[in-house]
């Protein structure tokens, strides 16, 4: 039986937990999950070939705790017994998986595409996917993270059973938790979930009036480089790349973004992927399906009106 840890933002399940279950799939036909907090999701596990269901309650737990998610999973781990502890890799998903690596006294690997149980390997992604590496992994039991966005999550239906419980927690464990959450865009499209994003770079500069005009027409998520936010000109939350958020849309439109291989380790999984940069010789233009060399200063307004005229 393989345990899959289910990351959630208040109860929210993330697409990469549902690609670590379909990934898990591959390696076992018994899938059983863990959920910290939030709700057991039944209904949506199952419809992803999990049968049982550990759903760790307890009053501290309201918001993300990440010592106390990881003493519940490794609670798990020594009761049920796994033969592997897998999770998609989000960044709360490393991180779960790393405080439960240090309480069992077991390694840790993440962002793999491919692992052999049976020969105690993986094949992982190092540096946003720029170096691939083969590792055996000396353990008695395979704690792994998915690379995010490897595979697609597939249903595979079935009926999970929930057993709810209460972790065991120390006063330590909770020292560590979110208590208030400032700046977040209310009732937005997330980076995660989009399914078209405009993405800008330093070529936009401060304002990014014109990113958010095409992303609010066009239903998506604003992103951006790390040079956007480490001038402060956006969150970090929009952060697309290696030390960011990484993403798979529909369709990923990169405005005045170089395309450093650390930006492209976020966006590369995009179907298709438009850039619009003055340079045509960008690293970013090797990349692109289309692109379109010209000040975005110009091309965005274009595009944003012929957006509007072709809405009506
Ligand atoms: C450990 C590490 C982790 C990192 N993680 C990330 C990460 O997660 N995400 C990330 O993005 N970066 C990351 N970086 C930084 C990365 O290396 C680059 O510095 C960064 O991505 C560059 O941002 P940029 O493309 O906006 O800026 P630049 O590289 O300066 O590119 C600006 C581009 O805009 C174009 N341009 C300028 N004016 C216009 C205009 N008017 N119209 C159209 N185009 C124009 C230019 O031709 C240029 O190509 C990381 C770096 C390190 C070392």
């Amino acid at each position: 039986m393989i345990l899959v840890f289910i990351d959630h933002d208040r109860g929210v399940i993330d697409d990469i937990s549902l690609q670590g279950i379909t990934f898990a799939r591959s390696l076992d036909s018994s899938i059983e999950a863990v959920v910290v907090g939030g709700e057991a999701n039944a209904a949506l596990l199952g419809e992803y070939g999990v049968t049982k269901i550990h759903h760790a309650t307890h009053a501290s737990l309201t918001d993300y705790t990440p010592q106390a998610v990881g003493r519940a999973v490794a609670e798990v781990v020594k009761s049920a017994s796994p033969s592997a502890l897998i999770t998609g890799g989000t960044p709360r998903g490393n991180e779960v998986l790393a405080h439960v690596g240090a309480m069992l006294d077991l390694p840790v690997v993440t962002d793999c595409s491919e692992i052999d149980l049976g020969a105690s390997t993986v094949k992982r992604m190092r540096w946003g996917g720029n170096l691939i590496e083969h590792a055996k992994v000396h353990t008695s039991m395979m704690i792994a993270s998915i690379f995010p966005h490897q595979i697609a999550a597939t249903p595979a239906p079935a009926s999970a059973e929930v057993i709810a419980f209460t972790p065991e927690l120390t006063a330590q464990d909770t020292l560590v938790k979110i208590i208030d959450r400032t700046g977040e865009a209310a009732g937005g499209v997330t980076l995660a979930e989009a399914k078209v994003i405009i993405s800008g770079g330093r070529g936009v500069g401060e304002d990014f009036t014109l990113i958010e005009s095409l992303a609010g027409l066009l239903g998506g998520a604003v992103g951006c480089s790390r040079v956007v936010t480490a001038a402060g000109w956006r969150p970090h939350a929009e952060q697309v790349g290696q030390t960011g958020t990484k993403v798979a849309p529909d369709l990923y439109i990169a405005c005045g973004i170089s395309g450093a291989t650390q930006h492209i380790a976020g966006c590369k999984n995009s179907k298709t992927l438009i850039a619009i940069n003055t340079d045509g010789d960008a690293p970013i233009m090797s990349y692109a399906d289309y692109a379109i060399v010209g000040d975005l200063h110009q091309i965005l307004p274009a595009i944003i009106a012929a957006t509007q005229a072709a809405k009506g």
